[in-house]
């Protein structure tokens, strides 16, 4: 038996995720593979459900952060190619192998630990290097590259099936030169690659803006992430030809408390918000353990019946107050649009975003897991929308 459960849920519209992912294909064109970054639970949207649509769409490979993420896509029966960015973990060599992930490696233990485990199992495995080409993060250093790719030659197991570098600051054009340069460092470690005997067949460079501001930088593919969620105000420099998005998360849940109140009386803890007139004030279920963060206290809006209504006083672990003095016949049971849109309200990630002074990756991954993922699909042949969980 199933019980009711709390109204509090995001709905990932799947039908945007395949929106986003057309326009960006034809707006790139079809010679640009492109591989689809699904990490961190697909920035909080879903990672099995996203991979599902994406592979359906034709990506030409998931991303991910850690051979565990790839691990719980690949058993969830997706059969893409799934590409493990950060490497992997000793001891984590036949996870790999046994469920066909192809790991990023930048360490020549990591080269050797999957040469031996490829060796047990008869094959040669592929990898996919990271030139570190000015991120300062990981990947093996640009002038580092010659060495590297010689010393990878002497590991019989391996192919060196991709190689990829990652942009610092590709969102910023004022740092043009610097993804420039970067770009280039590329091509020279590529250049060394070749040189060493190896012909990755893969070669990557550019994240969502990267790509959107200059498509695949004489590499064969991109690897998109934000843009795929429709994420993209804070993340794609402004003003620049881009495909049209759709954001693909809305955050809602339900008045659960009603109460009017005198002027003069305060909401929450610390006693941040006090009434000015009488006041009609609503109880939301989601609070900072939601990932709906106690930093929007005081700051955000919601949407109820198509009206913006303010929060007021601090955000606590489980419940957000909101004012519905102006929101007309406010109701017990009434849905609440915390992003999103309805009537004359939209709400994005960004808006978020802003307040809390980060991007929206972070408030979109920081949805936590007490919030259930709505998917809606595709229109059915009835016409009638599909919501499934
Ligand atoms: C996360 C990530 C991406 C995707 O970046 P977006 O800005 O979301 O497109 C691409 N490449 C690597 C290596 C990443 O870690």
């Amino acid at each position: 038996m199933t019980y009711a459960s709390r109204p509090t849920v995001a709905e990932i519209d799947l039908r945007n995720l395949q929106f986003n992912f057309r326009t960006c294909r034809s707006f790139l064109g079809k010679d640009i593979r492109i591989l689809a970054v699904v990490k961190a639970d697909a920035y909080g949207h879903g990672a099995i459900e996203c991979s599902k649509v994406l592979e359906k769409e034709g990506a030409d490979w998931l991303g991910v952060a850690t051979p565990e993420e790839a691990v719980e896509i690949r058993l969830s029966g997706v059969f893409s190619p799934i590409l493990c960015f950060g490497g992997f973990w000793p001891g984590q060599e036949a996870m790999l192998i046994q469920h066909n992930i192809t790991p990023v490696i930048f360490e020549l233990s990591q080269a050797a630990a999957i040469d031996q485990a490829a060796k047990t199992v008869g094959r040669r495995w592929p990898v996919h290097v990271k030139v570190d080409t000015g991120m300062g993060r990981l990947g093996v250093r640009w002038d580092q590259a010659s060495s590297f790719a010689m010393e990878l030659g002497r590991f019989e197991n391996l192919t060196i099936e991709g190689l990829m570098t990652h942009f610092a600051s590709a969102d910023d054009l004022s740092q043009n030169d610097f993804t420039e340069l970067q770009t280039s460092r590329f091509h020279d470690s590529l250049f060394q690659f070749n040189a060493a005997g190896h012909s990755p067949a893969f070669t990557d460079l550019s994240n969502s803006p990267g790509a959107i501001v200059k498509g695949a930088r004489g590499g064969n593919m991109v690897r998109l992430g934000g843009v795929l969620y429709g994420l993209a105000e804070d993340i794609l420099p402004a003003g620049i030809n881009k495909p049209e998005l759709k954001p693909v998360l809305s955050l809602v849940s339900e008045i659960s408390h009603l109460k009017t109140m005198p002027a003069g009386e305060s909401v929450g803890y610390g006693r941040t918000f006090v009434t000015q007139r009488p006041s009609t004030v609503a109880a939301i279920p989601i609070g900072y353990n939601d990932g709906y963060r106690r930093v929007f206290s005081d700051r955000a809006k919601v949407i109820i019946r198509g009206n913006l209504a303010p929060v007021i006083g601090r955000i606590s672990m489980d419940w957000t107050m909101v004012d519905v003095t102006n929101v007309p016949d406010a109701s017990l049971g009434d849905k609440v649009v915390l992003i999103g849109n309805e009537g004359r309200g939209t709400i994005r990630t960004e808006d978020l975003s802003r307040i809390a002074q980060t991007i929206s990756y972070e408030v979109t991954c920081g949805i936590s897991r007490r919030v259930p993922r709505l998917y809606v699909r595709e229109t059915t042949k009835s016409d009638a929308p599909l919501m499934e969980k």
